[in-house]
């Protein structure tokens, strides 16, 4: 059987249309193969369309504007350029001309104006660009370039150096919309806040630290912090910036919440824990806003003392049931909040641990964590609450949620393990075009950026999201 695809264009001025035969084949079935379109015969024929229907639309833009707005004169043509316009179809060489400026104007304005750089001014198709910061977003570069080439017809251009280039473009217009630090995202003053309508229910934020590997000093690695915002209701969203370089913290912090609509009457608990950063970072933000010690951590802790007492217990019974009673209140004591009493104890357990008279060969790093834990909680006293009646109540005590997420949004990308190395800018970026991709907002920008976008008929709502 014979196969022929015909392309019809008809310009909108009332010009005689084309029709072209883009693809022709033989498509006599014998085998599973044969039926339907091969990946490559679909590459083929998407290209094909794409390349005529491309230069069909920027020489109809050309045309529409080549008169002299003033005096309707024909502009003349300068020379042209080539340029190449990459989309989701292929890479479509161009042509593009350059006008010089109306005899009419005199030397008013620019000697030459180029029209196709105005509708595509970067070159890259919108949805290529999307594609590619979604998918750099996810897997390597390189892999992200591999993909795409694997199944769409842009085997040229599409390359780990171009696809970077590309995402890194996305991630700093992402960058440019956010406004100047600013300390609080409270407006107007507290006898406005009146007006405000009833806010939605508490809001939970996670804020936690990963690390990746440093470009420049290989043996070293740089902080990354991370963080997921929960409401009540409503989807989750994600931030991360590189600690240090980021200057902006709190503004990024700030538009999340902004973002789901946090009020300044809002009641927001940051679970982090307890590093100065983060708790600079959380300072202030809102009056309504408290900072609370997470649980988590204070869990990993004991968890690590209990692993000692263990230790202890093996060649010392006695002692190691005393020491693992203490822990057994100390932990119970925080649960509830109570800080003085658990300080108490804490200070108990350290004497205990320094009057162990077993022979046990880790005892002088137990003093050591058993010393660090009483500074860790005397330092975040403050930060403590009764995590077991929050817990009874159904909310969020813990930010292994956020442990999680660091794993999420860094490692799985960042790749500690498979060696990968960043410079400071270029894993920060990374991170904008990742956190939204994971949260599904990379999406929306796109289609602020490019309202065109958001009438495509098609149902985004498969996209992942990291639960
Ligand atoms: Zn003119």
């Amino acid at each position: 059987m014979q196969v022929r695809v015909l392309l019809q264009i008809t310009p909108d001025d009332g010009a005689p249309g084309s029709v072209d035969e883009i693809a022709a084949w033989d498509k006599t079935a014998t085998v599973a193969e044969d039926i339907g379109l091969s990946l490559a015969e679909g590459k083929k024929l998407l290209s094909a369309a794409q390349r005529r229907i491309v230069e069909a639309q920027a020489a109809a833009w050309v045309e529409g504007r080549r008169c002299c707005d003033d005096c309707g004169r024909r502009a003349i043509l300068k020379g042209r350029h080539p340029i190449v316009y990459h989309t989701l179809f292929g890479d479509v060489a161009l042509a593009s001309p350059r006008f010089h400026r109306c005899r009419c104007r005199g030397n008013i304005g620019a000697a030459t104006n180029s029209p196709l750089v105005t509708i595509i001014p970067h070159h890259v198709a919108p949805e290529r660009l999307y594609l590619e910061a979604r998918w750099a977003s996810l897997v390597p570069y390189a892999t992200a370039a591999e993909l795409l080439a694997d199944v769409l017809p842009i085997a040229t251009g599409a390359n780990a150096t171009t696809v970077r280039q590309h995402v890194l473009r996305v991630a700093e217009r992402l960058e440019a919309e956010l406004p100047a630090d600013k300390c609080t995202f409270m407006t107007g003053v507290p006898a406005d806040w009146a007006d405000l309508p009833i806010p939605d229910g508490r809001i939970v934020v996670g804020l936690d630290g990963g690390y990746v590997r440093d470009w420049d000093e290989r043996k070293t690695n740089f902080e990354v912090i991370v963080g997921r915002s929960m409401p009540e209701d409503g989807p989750s969203r994600y931030l991360g910036f590189v600690h240090g370089h980021d200057r902006k913290p709190k503004r990024r912090l700030i538009d999340v919440l902004e973002s789901q609509g946090v009020q300044a009457n809002q009641d927001i608990t940051f679970l982090t824990d307890g590093g100065k950063e983060i708790l600079a970072l959380t300072d202030r933000i809102s009056p309504c806003s408290e900072h609370v010690l997470d649980w988590f951590h204070i869990t990993m802790k004991i968890t690590v003392l209990g692993q000692f007492v263990k230790g202890v217990a093996h060649l010392d019974a006695l002692a190691g049931a005393q020491l693992e009673e203490d822990l057994a209140r100390i932990k119970w004591k925080l649960w509830h909040g109570n800080s003085i009493e658990a300080l108490e104890l804490i200070d108990r357990f350290e004497n205990d641990v320094s009057d162990i008279r077993a022979d046990y060969p880790n005892l002088r790093k137990f003093e050591v964590l058993a010393r660090e834990f009483g500074v860790y909680i005397a330092s975040n006293a403050e930060s403590l609450i009764n995590y077991g009646e929050r817990y009874r109540a159904g909310e969020r005590i813990s930010s292994a949620f956020v442990e999680a997420t660091v794993n999420a949004v860094v490692s799985k990308r960042f790749a500690k393990k498979q060696q990968m190395q960043w410079t400071r800018t270029g894993a920060h970026l990374l991170l904008q075009t990742r956190t939204r991709t994971l949260d599904g907002t990379l999406r929306s920008a796109f289609e602020r950026w490019y309202p065109g976008m958001a009438n495509d008929n098609v149902d985004h709502a498969h996209q992942i999201q990291v639960a």
